[in-house]
């Protein structure tokens, strides 16, 4: 009794000093994070891009958290609710990029569902989305799987015409596909199992 109550010096905190001149809470702070501020809460897009491991302009940005059933990146926007809804991460992706989304389907170029790389993403109508869908099919390859209208035939072709300096922007426009399209084929990232070199196949008889 008669001594003054000694209190944490962080300013307004008014709790009890424990050890080192400050109450529980601010001592852990201290000792976690080297400062008593409490951490700044980081915006929706930047926890959103704080999951994703961003590359090159044109490579797939994968989603490094959770993935539902089909391989696509989901988050909650919520954090307070544990068990809240989830959003799907490449919707949000064009989302932030500006595009409005409600209401229409976000198709991938790339085929690569954890990709969120707005560059790869476009919207397109619920008979787009099936069609895409279709074409995907499962355990199919190639041409039955791509969203896109390259044939197998038309992928060396491609890749021999980039080699040769024509721009990729120029080669999309002429094969009718998207330019990440383009680049997956030029820089192998699909396409994988269309051969090198393939000998061309002769009419014969
Ligand atoms: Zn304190
Ligand atoms: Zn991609």
């Amino acid at each position: 009794m008669g001594a003054a109550k000694r209190l944490c010096f962080v300013l307004d905190c008014g709790k009890p000093l424990r050890r080192n001149g400050m109450c529980d809470t601010h001592d852990q702070r201290m000792k976690r994070t080297g400062t008593t501020d409490a951490p700044k809460r980081m915006t929706f897009a930047e926890r959103f891009w704080s999951k994703v491991d961003r590359r090159g302009p044109d490579e797939c940005w994968l989603w490094t958290a959770a993935l539902n059933e089909h391989g696509y990146g989901v988050m909650r926007p919520d954090t307070n609710r544990r068990n809240g809804p989830t959003v799907k991460a490449h919707r949000v992706s064009l989302q932030l990029a500006g595009v409005e989304i409600e209401g229409v389907y976000v198709l991938h170029a790339c085929d690569n569902p954890p990709c969120v790389n707005p560059r790869h993403l476009s919207t397109g109508t619920a008979a787009e989305n099936s069609a895409d869908m279709v074409n995907k099919g499962r355990n199919a390859r190639g041409s039955r799987r791509h969203t896109h209208k390259l044939t197998e035939a038309q992928i060396p072709e491609i890749r021999a015409r980039a080699a040769a300096g024509e721009l990729q922007k120029v080669l999309a426009a002429e094969y009718g596909v998207s330019r990440p399209t383009i680049s997956h084929v030029v820089n192998r990232r699909g396409w994988l199992h269309v051969p090198e070199d393939p000998t061309p196949q002769r009419a014969s008889a």
